[in-house]
């Protein structure tokens, strides 16, 4: 474990990485849809790629505590920056340290962690979304390698990959396990189309609908066992959502002080807005809100550097720190009023982007049916 004089170094290179990204680089990027890729060198190169990744695969093993004040940081200045970041890490280097064979350690981890691969996760299709095991997509063997053919939708930064984390049904009825199996296919793999989604926020993360025709992959491209696709796929997401609640608060907490700003400035029947109680508690109710997620973050990355189980806090944690930042941005947006809707207001942006979080990455609803079960109430696995 770093010590904590270390911790404050590191958080100070992390502002200074902040404070060189400007807002207007920020804000125009969103408007001409331009996605962070160009920064991904420069995380690599302050090792933040590899900041909560273990040590025994070359990265620099700090706690998820740090991390995600790390994340939350990143967020405030530039959400797109630490929402690749957590993608990087949770979608790519993460599974592959859990599910990886040693060739895959050896040749992806370097390459990930050097910010020269990207892996874009494929679990969703037409028709698997909050059901992600009722995947279609089919994988079937010949000999040494499989071929897979189906379709995914709603793929992050697929056209961008070098690889496609890939969910598929092992064909054929006597298939081991869940019958799935996950795949790294390459992204120019033959076979492989794709197109982009148009989509009202997160104009910073591309989305695609992806076609799988045939695609060949060998052996070694299989992410775990056979039988093991959805554990491979899902078995990391706590670290995610850990990582996507501090940056929802870093995304907030940048709404709210904007909406103070405005607050204290503009005047309206004599008086700024800020006199007027309604306003005033607006405001306190908004910070409240942030206060409660970030204390829910605090105690997940606790659990997780203690090596905890955690996904009954996970599961919380995502619900409320996703539900603020509607609420924070929601309340931001009334307090902005028109100067809060005109396209060159970050909270316009901030709200839109909001709206994503309650249903991705594993709707509320299912995170809900988690804590039912947690709390002896039944149901279903997810
Ligand atoms: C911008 C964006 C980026 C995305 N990125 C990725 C990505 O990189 N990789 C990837 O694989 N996927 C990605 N997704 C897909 C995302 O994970 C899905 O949208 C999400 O899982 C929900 O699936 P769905 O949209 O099909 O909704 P559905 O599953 O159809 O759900 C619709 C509604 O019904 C509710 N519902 C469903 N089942 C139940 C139930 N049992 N009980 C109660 N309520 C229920 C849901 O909570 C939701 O409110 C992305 C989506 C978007 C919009």
């Amino acid at each position: 474990m770093t010590p904590l004089a270390d911790h404050a170094a590191i958080l100070d290179q992390v502002d200074r990485f902040c404070r060189a990204i400007p807002p207007a680089e920020v804000i125009r990027r969103d408007a001409e849809h331009v996605p962070p890729y160009d920064y991904i060198p420069q995380l690599a190169a302050l090792g933040l790629i590899g900041a909560p990744v273990p040590e025994s695969v070359g990265g620099l093993g700090l706690p998820w505590s740090l991390f995600c004040v790390m994340q939350e940081r990143i967020a405030y200045r530039a959400q797109p920056i630490a929402s690749i970041l957590n993608r990087l890490i949770t979608f790519g280097v993460l599974p592959i340290v859990q599910f990886g064979t040693d060739a895959q350690k050896q040749t992806l981890i370097p390459q990930l962690l050097a910010g020269e691969a990207l892996v874009s996760l494929a679990l969703t299709e037409p028709g698997a979304g909050s059901d992600a095991r009722a995947v279609a997509t089919r994988a079937e063997r010949h000999g040494n390698s499989w071929r897979i053919t189906g379709r995914k939708t709603w793929i992050s930064d697929a056209d961008a990959a070098s690889h496609l984390l890939t969910l598929c049904r092992i064909a054929g009825s006597d298939a081991p396990g869940d019958g799935l199996a996950a795949f790294l296919v390459p992204r120019h793999a033959p076979g492989v189309s794709m197109t982009v989604l148009p989509k009202v926020g997160n104009n910073c993360m591309p989305s695609y609908d992806i076609g799988f025709d045939g695609v060949t992959v060998e052996a070694a491209d299989m992410l775990g066992e056979p039988g093991q696709g959805f554990a491979a796929i899902t078995g990391t997401l706590r670290y995610s959502r850990a990582s996507l609640s501090a940056t929802v608060i870093g995304s907030a907490k940048a709404a709210l002080d904007l909406a103070l700003r405005h607050a204290g400035e503009r005047v309206q029947f004599g008086r700024p807005l800020s006199a007027f109680q309604v306003i005033r508690h607006r405001l306190v109710d908004m910070r409240l809100e942030i206060r409660k997620a970030e204390l829910m973050v605090r105690e997940l990355a606790r659990l997780l550097d203690e090596r905890e189980p955690a996904d009954e806090q996970a599961a919380m944690t995502k619900i409320v720190a996703t539900e603020m930042f509607q609420y924070v941005t929601d309340h931001g947006m009334q307090i902005l009023a028109s100067a809060g809707y005109a396209a060159e207001s970050p909270m316009q942006r901030y709200w839109r982007d909001a709206r994503l979080y309650s249903f991705g990455e594993g709707a509320n609803e299912i995170q809900r049916e988690i804590v039912a079960r947690h709390m002896g109430l039944g149901g279903k696995p997810q």
